[in-house]
């Protein structure tokens, strides 16, 4: 890529969740122009070393360190899951919010681990040499994924690597990342829920906004410095890098940049793709996530165990929800598929004047095939997709079965999710979802997935369920289909910590020996899921094969470099903290203030802000936090950096390098922008460094001195 045409277009740059080694091939001077004021190598050096790398992940989420002590800063919505782990009715951390009073007091968070970035590597070349000539689809999918098993082990053969390899645009580039990952991550601090998660799934996806979505973990290590396993930890890790605050945060107009590890975007997919995922992907997982949502919802308000129980997963599932729903009026709003389509018939006819692309046609016309072979089974397929992944008893009864049946094979023979590198990750879902589960509603969440499976028309029925419900009359019907998940369910200790235990410790023919009803009908089911998983992997092959021509032929016609897609790793977007307007005649500020919040606190919840948090609003003027020119304490600030879910809790740089806020969201006019970028609505969601130092110092008591000290921040009397 050259730096000279990356920067012949105006704004181009701004667009794109750039890879740490592109960024150094971004102009610098235009670089400087925007705002950067440290030199680009600084942040990613050629042997792969800079300040990125205090941008590390912790799974789902991203975060950064911001002391040298191994303390990171994170979104209260990230934190969450710790929160609902160390949370009982007498103690309510969800509520209460939580602050260790010195670090022995600090909470380890199951399933939580902290991956620092280490070093890329090209392996394309290698993953490309493993599919053999003349291999089919399948073939191809597993020897690129029997290749990256082989990479990930060499690489993981020192203590504590945790490697991956992961394919830019379906496979234009296969990258193997190495990072050092720390299991032993623990909770410093995260405000109450009604000042962390302040105007709640209403104000979810919107802007403005008012919530101190912030949450303080600490990396802790041996007393060598090396990763520890989880609360076993006996000092605090030295990060190499962290960010330094910027006491005076980031002001309209100010250049901002954030790194981070974005999930999932379509900006590669070709049209038929993209209508895929409008027409049914995104409508059906916002219908069905409604519906379970009320479920928990209505379980929630009659027991005060069900809300303790159900919180994490309601509050996860009212995101995707709403993010959904905002993908598709996004979609529509701003004609994506038509402009997607007419965008696609112009390269098209680039492409037949240009013989050297014109196996790009062909790749165009396969991948639209695939789609259409794909809505065929569309229904079905969906509803086995949702069985894995959340913590339901049939989930864990699924995962147990399938554990057992690939620790039969050869560790580098197995689906690599149920590999012995991640023996400790399952035994982890294993153990956390019992915080997660409440039987009443477990049995009513179970029947309703039954009654979707029921209602699939004729001939694309699951075999697993048919057999389950019977042939007799009326076997569809709700109380019938109810019965039998109570059935289920109550002859099953899957749902029981201690015999879920040993039966992670059971061959298949052990837990067929049981006859445990839910394992047996998990039995069942895995086979269709497998059978799914075959025809995804076939797919997937299909896509390594031809995605690649088809963007190769993209980047050409566009002549200019394009970022690719986000698929969990570490990306820089650069920005500008600016306002943006929704529709016609109205102008968003891109700062909101503690004033805001006092405007919309109705003591209802979610605008329930604490009484203490509102007692000090009065006085926020007169705070060392306040921002000079708004005269109040500044809480969330928006910026047009381009982003995606995983960017939660990215940190959100200055010029310098300096961290001055906190990512969070997105405003609802740019949910849609997975599928492309609209510089006129590309606006984040942050929440601003000076209002978690307000809130610590607010909150936090006697605790707030020593953090604000490792993090370097002034004391009252010192601050200019
Ligand atoms: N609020 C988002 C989420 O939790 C994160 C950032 C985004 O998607 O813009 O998924």
């Amino acid at each position: 890529m050259s730096g000279l045409l990356l920067a012949a277009r105006e704004g181009l740059a701004l667009e794109g969740k750039w890879t740490p080694d592109q960024v150094g091939q971004i102009d610098v001077e235009w670089l400087r122009a925007q705002g950067l004021e440290i030199p680009p190598a600084a942040l990613w050096g050629s042997d792969g070393a800079g300040l990125l790398e205090a941008a590390v992940s912790i799974g789902d989420c991203s975060t950064g360190f911001i002391s040298p002590e191994g303390l990171l800063l994170t979104n209260h919505h990230c934190a969450f899951s710790i929160l609902q782990q160390h949370s009982t009715s007498a103690r309510d951390l969800i509520t209460n919010g939580f602050v260790a009073k010195d670090r022995s007091e600090e909470l380890p968070g199951g399933g939580v681990r902290a991956t620092i970035p280490h070093r890329s590597t090209d392996v394309t070349a290698e993953i490309e040499a493993a599919v053999s000539a003349g291999a089919d689809d399948l073939a191809r999918f597993r020897a690129i994924e029997r290749k990256g098993k082989e990479l990930v082990a060499a690489c993981e053969a020192p203590p504590h690597r945790r490697c991956r390899v992961a394919a830019f645009d379906g496979g234009v580039r296969y990258l193997l990342l190495e990072g050092i990952e720390y299991p032993d991550v623990r909770l410093v601090y995260a405000p109450p829920v009604a000042v962390g998660d302040f105007g709640g799934a209403v104000d979810n996806w919107s802007w403005p906004r008012h919530a101190g979505d912030f949450a303080l973990l600490r990396v802790w290590a041996d007393a060598g410095g090396a990763p520890a396993e989880k609360g076993e930890g006996t000092a605090a890790f030295k990060p190499k890098h962290w960010f330094r605050v910027a006491e005076k945060g980031a002001e309209p107009g100010d250049f901002v940049m954030l790194a981070g590890y974005p999930s999932t975007t379509f900006r590669s997919f070709i049209a038929a793709e993209m209508a895929e995922r409008a027409e049914l992907w995104f409508p059906r997982r916002a219908a069905l996530y409604r519906a379970w949502i009320d479920i928990m919802a209505t379980a929630s308000q009659g027991s005060e165990e069900a809300r303790l129980a159900l919180a994490d997963r309601m509050k996860s599932f009212a995101n995707s929800e709403k993010n959904a729903r905002g993908q598709v009026a996004g979609i529509a709003r701003g004609r994506l598929l038509e402009k997607k389509a007419a965008e696609e018939r112009e390269i098209l006819a680039w492409i037949e004047a240009r013989p050297e692309h014109r196996p790009a046609r062909a790749a165009h016309d396969e991948l639209a095939a695939l789609v259409a072979e794909q809505r065929r089974s569309w229904d079905r397929d969906f509803l086995l997709g949702r069985l894995l992944g959340d913590d339901r008893p049939l989930d864990l009864a699924l995962l147990l079965v399938r554990w057992a049946g690939e620790r039969e094979k050869p560790d580098l023979e197995r689906d690599p999710e149920y590999m012995e590198r991640n023996r400790s990750r399952i035994a982890d879902r294993l153990e956390l979802a019992q915080r997660q589960m409440h039987p009443m509603t477990e049995e009513i969440l179970f029947a309703d997935l039954l009654a979707r499976f029921a209602a699939l028309p004729e001939g694309s029925r699951s075999p697993a369920v048919e057999a389950l419900l019977g042939d007799e009359k009326g076997a569809r019907e709700a109380r019938p289909i109810r019965a039998k998940a109570a059935a289920l369910l109550a002859g099953s200790k899957v749902a029981e910590a201690r015999e879920r235990e040993r039966m992670a410790a059971e061959t298949v023919e052990q837990l067929h020996a049981r006859r445990d009803p839910l394992l047996d009908f998990a039995f069942a089911l895995d086979r269709e899921l497998l059978d799914l998983k075959d025809r995804d992997d076939r797919r997937e092959g299909a896509v390594s094969r031809l995605r690649p021509v088809w963007r190769r032929a993209v980047a050409a016609w566009a002549g200019k470099p394009i970022a690719p897609d986000a698929n969990r790793t570490l990306r820089v977007t650069f920005a500008h903290v600016q306002g943006y307007a929704p529709r016609d005649g109205v102008w968003m500020k891109p700062q909101t203030t503690l004033a805001g919040v006092v405007e919309k606190n109705t003591g209802v919840e979610p605008f329930a802000a604490p009484g203490k948090l509102l007692a000090a609003a009065a006085s926020a003027a007169k705070s060392r936090w306040a921002d000079p020119a708004a005269r109040d304490v500044p809480v969330d600030f928006l910026a047009d950096a381009d982003t995606t879910g995983g960017n939660s809790g990215s940190p959100v740089l200055n010029g310098r390098g300096e961290l001055v806020g906190v990512n969070f969201d997105r405003v609802w006019e740019n949910v849609a922008n997975d599928f492309g970028f609209n510089p006129d609505v590309a606006r984040n969601v942050s929440a601003d460094v000076r209002y978690l130092l307000f809130l610590l110092e607010t909150f936090a008591g006697d605790a707030a001195r020593p953090l604000l000290d490792e993090m370097g921040v002034s004391t009252a009397a010192a601050r200019p």
